[in-house]
C-alpha cells in the first residue's frame, strides 16, 4: 500500500475515535491526532506515537478496544495493533524505501516494440524464439529452466520482453517477473543488511519473488561473486518447485559463469540451454526491412545498401540498427533522392557506427590469422615468400585496413617493418581478389568468425 494510502485511512480513523466523544477535545488534539499509522502487514496495524505520554493515553483497555474497532470500520477487517515510537520508526525507513524498491521491482512495463511479431527469426535465433514462445503457451514446462545465452546485441533482452509481451496480453491472469539481474542483486544485497521489526527483509522480499508464474532474469552473468547467490538459490528452488517457468539469459555459456556456486550452474544446465548467435546475412537483411516499415515515406533506400549494411554490421543487431538510424537520419537533413551505396558509405566513413569491432587491435587481427594458417607470428613477419605465408599476411592486411582502417605504415610495422608501399600494393590486390577469388574470400570470413569467438 502507498504511503498516502495508509494517510487516508487513518483520517478516518481519527475522525471515528473524535466522534465516539471518549477523549476530551484537548486530550484529542494535543495527543491522539499527533500519532500516524506507519503500515499494515500481515493482520497487524502499526501505529506510530510522539512521546510516551500519548502512549499511556493510548494503551488502557478502553483506548486500545477503540483504536481496534474504529480500524475495523475503515477496514473492513479485524488487526491486532503494535505501537511504535516515532523515534525507533526513523530506523525503519531503510525498511521502507526497500519495500517501494521491491515494488517497483515487481513492476516491469514491458518495451512495447519488443513482441515476439517484431523478432525476425533465422537460423541464428530459431532455438531461441521456439523455446521462448512455446513456454507462453504451456502450462506444464517442459523445459525449466530455459538459459538463452549469447553476446550483446543479438535480441536476449528483446524476448524476455516478448515473453512478458505476450503473457500480458494473452494471459493476463499470470504473474510475470523481469529483472536485470544487477537491479534484483541490490535489492536482494540490500535486504540481507535491512532490520526489519519483524526481523527479517530478506524473508519478505524472497516471498515476494516467489509468487509468480513466470521468473524472467536478464544478464545472470552479473549475479557472479555476489554474496546474494545463497538467497537466489532458495528463490529459484522454490519456484521450481511451484512450477513457476525460468527464463534466464546471460552472455556466456552456463558452464562458463565461473563466479556462480556450481550447484546454481549444474540447477541452469539441468533445463534448456539454447545459444543466440550473430544473424546471418538474409535474417540480418530481414530485420533492417523491418525496422525501414513505416519509413518508406520518408526515404528511399536502395537494396544494396542493405546488403552492404547487412554484411558490415551483423555482429551486433544494435548497430545493425544504428547504422540504419543514422542514414535516414542523415537523408532527412541532405533530402537526397534516394539512400544510394556512396550516400551510406560517405554518412557511415564520416562517423563510423561504435561496432563490436571496436575492442578489436591488429594484435588480434594477427592472432587469429597465425591460428587459422597454423602459423606462428615470426612466419608471418618473416621474408619468406612461400605461397601460404604469402597469403596469410595478404589476409592480415586486408582485415587491418577493412576492419580497423589501419594506416598502411603501423600494418608495416606489424609485418616485420615492411615498407607502407608494400602494404599498400599488397591491400590494393586483396580488394580485387575478394571478388574474383574464392578461396581468399572464404579464408578472410574464416578469419573474421574467429575473430569472434
Ligand atoms: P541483447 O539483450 O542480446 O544484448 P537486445 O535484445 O537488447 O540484445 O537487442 C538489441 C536490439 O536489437 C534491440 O533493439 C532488438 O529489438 C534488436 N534485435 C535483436 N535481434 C533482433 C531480431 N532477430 N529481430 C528484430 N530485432 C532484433
Ligand atoms: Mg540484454
Amino acid at each position: 500500500m502507498e504511503p498516502q494510502a495508509y494517510k487516508e485511512i487513518w483520517k478516518q480513523v481519527l475522525s471515528d475515535i473524535q466522534k465516539a466523544g471518549y477523549y476530551d477535545s484537548e486530550t484529542f488534539d494535543s495527543w491522539i491526532s499527533k500519532t500516524e499509522l506507519f503500515k499494515i502487514e500481515d493482520g497487524t496495524a502499526f501505529i506510530l506515537y510522539p512521546t510516551m505520554i500519548t502512549l499511556n493515553i493510548l494503551k488502557t483497555e478502553q483506548g486500545i478496544s477503540l483504536l481496534r474497532s474504529s480500524l475495523y470500520e475503515v477496514l473492513k477487517e479485524e488487526v491486532s495493533i503494535q505501537f511504535i515510537s516515532k523515534q525507533d520508526a526513523s530506523k525503519l525507513i531503510p525498511e521502507i524505501k526497500l519495500q517501494q524498491r521491491t515494488q517497483n521491482l515487481m513492476r516491469t512495463d514491458f518495451n512495447e516494440e519488443y513482441t515476439f511479431e517484431n523478432f525476425i527469426e533465422g537460423n541464428s535465433n530459431a532455438e531461441a524464439y521456439a523455446a521462448c514462445l512455446s513456454c507462453c503457451t504451456q502450462k506444464k514446462h517442459l523445459f525449466n529452466p530455459i538459459m538463452i545465452y549469447g553476446n550483446s546485441g543479438l535480441g536476449k533482452t528483446h524476448l524476455l520482453h516478448a515473453i512478458g509481451n505476450y503473457l500480458k496480453k494473452e494471459r493476463p491472469e499470470t504473474k510475470v517477473f523481469y529483472s536485470y539481474s544487477g537491479d534484483l542483486v541490490s535489492i536482494l544485497l540490500d535486504a540481507m543488511k535491512t532490520k526489519n521489526i519483524h526481523g527479517n527483509a530478506v524473508d519478505q522480499v524472497k516471498s515476494q519473488l516467489i509468487d509468480n508464474d513466470y521468473f524472467l532474469i536478464d544478464d545472470i552473468q552479473n549475479l557472479q561473486q555476489s554474496s546474494s547467490q545463497e538467497v537466489f538459490f532458495t528463490v529459484y528452488n522454490e519456484l521450481i518447485s511451484r512450477n513457476a517457468q525460468i527464463v534466464i539469459t546471460s552472455d556466456m555459456h552456463p558452464s562458463e559463469l565461473s563466479g556462480l556456486q556450481s550447484r546454481l550452474i549444474s540447477r541452469f544446465n539441468s533445463g534448456l540451454s539454447v545459444n543466440i548467435v550473430k544473424p546471418e546475412f538474409d535474417t540480418s537483411k530481414a530485420i533492417l526491412k523491418k525496422k525501414l516499415e513505416g519509413n518508406e515515406e520518408i526515404c528511399q533506400i536502395n537494396e544494396d545498401v542493405l546488403d552492404y549494411l547487412a554484411h558490415k554490421f551483423s555482429n551486433d543487431v544494435r548497430n545493425l540498427e544504428g547504422s540504419l538510424n543514422k542514414l535516414i537520419f542523415n537523408a532527412t537533413l541532405e533530402n537526397p533522392d534516394v539512400i544510394d551505396l556512396d550516400f551510406a558509405q560517405r554518412i557511415l566513413m564520416k562517423e563510423p557506427i561504435v561496432s563490436s569491432t571496436s575492442e578489436l587491435t591488429i594484435k588480434k587481427i594477427k592472432k587469429a590469422v597465425t591460428r587459422f594458417y597454423g602459423l606462428t607470428y615470426k612466419d608471418i613477419e618473416g621474408k619468406s615468400r612461400q605461397k601460404k605465408l604469402m597469403n596469410a599476411r595478404q589476409v592480415f592486411i586486408y582485415l587491418s585496413r577493412e576492419l580497423l582502417h589501419k594506416a598502411y605504415v603501423s600494418i608495416g610495422q606489424e609485418l616485420g617493418n615492411r615498407d607502407h608501399t608494400t602494404i599498400s600494393s599488397s591491400y590494393d590486390r586483396a580488394v580485387k581478389l575478394i571478388q574474383t577469388d574464392k578461396n581468399f574470400k572464404m579464408a578472410v570470413d574464416k578469419v573474421k568468425s574467429l575473430l569472434e569467438d
